[in-house]
């Protein structure tokens, strides 16, 4: 399997590891429901980005990274090239792509548009496709280059000042281009520009697309609006979330993004965050992050950059094929890089042999009568009830 690489800047600012935690204990569910603790804004659990670079952040960076709500508009050129020359239409590519516009647009509960316009013919790129530098480790300038030269073949063809975002889709035949890299805004650089407009967005997808299947056009995509890669960079790949969000396995069972990134995209209101921003109780009724509507997030913070966040999943529309449901609860620290394990699932059933096509944290879902604990910030998250609307929560903190 392979993994999708993207251009990592270098960063100055360190890097703040997520506490220990201590295994989840089972208790019985209180008799009683406790009283609702004081209705903090949501603001008080939004957390400040620190990377300067796709991050868990809630204070996104307008200038890097596009909107994620309202209509966008992506314009799709196919490339090949003099070694690797296209020998089949550009159907199927756009055809692989395209459920990507209904899926995003279903996750963000219809608050994003993919409006997707494909040219429909090859464009021949000026150079081969062992010249661009992917097989090496693509740097930013390589990445670049491949892009201007995709968007300067297909100039004659289209107007770029109608679009926000491009994707660039190679021919099969050219083996050369493996992975699918998203091009982001950079205003230090002179960038790429075609018929008076700065090209701010990309994704030049790679050969990698025939195995994720359109989901990776939503993974890529989502770079573009600010979220970071959940997957870790090194060691084992799938540790931090497994399959739960696309931002971590593409492939995964739950790919719903987080009700934590549909709360920085503008999917899910502030209305719908439940904070307990300092020590205190206070029960949520959650509703699915799956169906819109509901309080969508219960948010403990823990301190400048960190949170424990509580949210219901079922295994409908883009978790259908979900393994395990019930409470998702994790850790989110907005200091940590992206590819270093900003978000982190708590996982409610760390002794239970996963079904086949389930990793051990895809059963990660804390059922009514769990409670996750941290001893090291007096955390503790009781899941009180749960049914077909959702599940109710209680969070207390010393
Ligand atoms: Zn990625």
């Amino acid at each position: 399997m392979t993994i999708p690489i993207h251009r990592l800047r270098p960063l100055a600012a360190a890097v703040t590891l997520v506490s220990c935690l201590s295994a989840p204990t089972a208790v019985a569910a209180p008799t009683a429901a406790a009283a609702p603790g004081s209705l903090a804004p949501a603001a008080g659990c939004a957390l400040p980005g620190r990377t300067g670079w796709t991050d868990e952040g809630h204070d996104t960076d307008r200038i890097r990274f596009q909107p994620a709500t309202g209509t966008r508009r992506v314009l799709t050129l196919y490339v090949d090239f003099p070694d690797a020359p296209a020998t089949d239409s550009t159907e199927p590519y756009t055809a692989q792509l395209a459920p990507a516009a209904d899926w995003m647009g279903s996750a963000s509960y219809g608050r994003l548009r993919l409006e997707n316009t494909p040219l429909r013919r090859w464009v021949r790129m000026p150079a081969d496709s062992t010249s661009y530098g992917f097989a090496r480790g693509l740097t930013f300038e390589a990445h670049e280059k491949y892009l201007q030269d995709a968007v300067t073949a297909a100039d004659p063809y289209a107007d770029f000042s109608r679009y926000d975002m491009v994707y660039v889709v190679p021919t099969r035949t050219a083996t050369a281009i493996p992975f699918s890299p998203t091009y982001l805004y950079d205003p230090a650089t002179p960038g790429v520009t075609a018929d008076g407009t700065r090209l701010k967005w990309a994704v030049t997808f790679g050969q990698d697309m025939w195995h994720w299947g359109h989901k990776v056009a939503a993974h890529e995509s989502a770079h573009t609006f600010g979220l970071p890669d959940l997957y870790a960079f090194t060691g084992a790949t799938h540790r931090y979330v497994g399959g739960w969000d696309v931002m971590g396995d593409i492939a995964g069972p739950a790919p719903q993004y987080l009700g934590w990134h549909s709360w920085k995209l503008g999917w899910t209101r502030d209305d719908q965050v439940a904070c307990l921003p300092a020590s205190g109780r206070r029960m949520v009724r959650l509703t699915p992050v799956e169906r819109p509507g509901g309080t969508k997030i219960a948010v403990l913070r823990t301190g400048g950059t960190t949170a424990y966040v509580a949210e219901s999943r079922r295994a409908q529309g883009s978790d259908a094929a979900a393994c395990s449901t019930g409470v998702l609860i994790y850790a989110v620290d907005s200091a940590a890089r992206t590819g270093e394990g900003p978000v982190q699932i708590m996982n409610a059933n760390p002794a239970t042999t996963p079904a086949a096509g389930c990793t051990p944290l895809d059963r990660a879902a804390y059922a009514p009568g769990q409670s996750f604990t941290d001893p090291a910030t007096g955390v503790r998250i009781d899941v009180l009830a749960g049914g077909a609307a959702g599940d109710t929560v209680r969070l207390s903190k010393e």
